[in-house]
């Protein structure tokens, strides 16, 4: 986030264009590749705006490894349900054909 030098300066507009701000501009890379200067790919930001948007990505990213965690465990369980149900299955059946 502070690494913003003369030359991504030149990319940015004249106002926040999230906020409309224009006081402490700063460039703001979309694919956080700060080496990535093309015009499309840089975001003019004040910098309470440019804070938040990286703030709101933390928590998103955040986020998405919980979603992943979330169901590879829900997976998990039921897998684990998944056996367990094929063996009572399987065990009544032997039961009920031994009946038989
Ligand atoms: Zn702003
Ligand atoms: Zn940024």
């Amino acid at each position: 986030m502070s690494s913003y030098t003369g030359l991504s300066r030149r990319w940015l507009k004249g106002a926040c264009e999230a906020c409309g701000g224009l006081e402490r501009l700063e460039a703001h890379h979309i694919d956080e590749n700060p080496k990535n200067n093309r015009s499309q790919n840089i975001q003019t930001l004040c910098r309470s705006c440019h804070r938040a948007e990286h703030a709101q990505r933390r928590s998103a990213r955040l986020e998405a490894r919980l979603d992943k965690w979330r169901s590879d465990a829900s997976r998990v369980v039921i897998d684990l349900l998944g056996a367990k149900i094929l063996k009572i299955a399987s065990g009544f059946r032997s039961t009920f054909l031994s009946q038989v």
